[in-house]
């Protein structure tokens, strides 16, 4: 009989090591990290301040690239494309979320979640006007999806950021404190539309320092000192009807 397809990771980082220049000297931020990601899990990062949390994401993005070790995202090693491959792999197959939103401050929410779609080219015209509309409803942003960031409060644009992220459908969402910037019920409404992306089948990697969120998700790893001094998996808390 036939074995089983092994299943690929959706993230696989492999011993990776990451090094700053510091004035003249060289500091070790990751020494050595490795750990998968399988599809369907919602993995929180936590860890000190400066320990090195947004580089690990960066590793995994493909926003920077790892001194020693590899990153494979969907069995690919996004460090092997060459810029243009890679910015093009990125657009379809991960969603990016910041602190700060990164809204374009020229562009409706709506353009901006026009945007990613109008580069990738995998949705037709027609596609992506109805796909913008689906996602800014998803955050109950559409009576405000014509409306410039700078018009909305800071916890609209970050749902107008998470519709961005998902434009292209991409099977991992990366997070980089998502709700850091956010009073606690905009942080509540943001983590409930992860909670839910998460239930229809995303993946997530997500750092926070809210030990309350953290606590709700199905792993979590800390790091501490460029390397994990943790990872624990846990039985999700019942987030039905949240
Ligand atoms: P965290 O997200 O856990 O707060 P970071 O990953 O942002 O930590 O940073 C880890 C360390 O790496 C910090 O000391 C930071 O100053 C340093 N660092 C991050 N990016 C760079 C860079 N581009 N050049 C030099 N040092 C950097
Ligand atoms: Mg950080």
């Amino acid at each position: 009989m036939a074995n089983a397809p092994a299943k690929t990771p959706i993230v696989d980082v492999q011993n990776v090591v990451k090094k700053f220049a510091v004035g003249n000297t060289e500091v070790t931020i990751l020494k050595g990290i490795s750990f998968k990601v399988y599809a369907g899990e919602f993995v929180i990062i936590v860890g000190p301040s400066g320990n090195g949390k947004s580089t690990l994401l960066n590793m995994c993005t493909g926003i920077d690239y790892p001194n020693n070790g590899a990153v494979l995202v969907t069995g690919e090693n996004i460090h092997d494309m060459n810029a243009n491959r890679q910015s093009l792999w990125r657009g379809k197959n991960v969603g990016i979320v910041f602190q700060f939103f990164q809204m374009m401050p020229t562009l409706t929410l709506f353009n901006n979640v026009m945007l990613p779609m109008e580069l990738a080219g995998k949705y037709s015209g027609k596609e992506r006007k109805e796909r913008a509309e689906y996602l800014l409803e998803l955050v109950q942003l559409k009576e405000q999806m014509h409306k410039l960031p700078s018009m909305v409060s800071g916890g609209q644009q970050q749902r107008a950021a998470i519709s961005r992220a998902l434009a292209n459908d991409p099977p991992l969402l990366i997070a980089d404190e998502p709700t850091g910037n956010l009073d606690p019920t905009s942080a509540g409404l943001v983590f409930n539309i992860f909670k839910k992306l998460v239930d229809e089948g995303k993946t997530i990697m997500m750092v926070t320092h809210d030990k309350e969120l953290a606590a709700q998700v199905s792993r979590q790893i800390e790091i501490v000192n460029g390397k994990i001094s943790r990872d624990e998996f846990r039985q999700r808390q019942d987030w039905a009807g949240s």
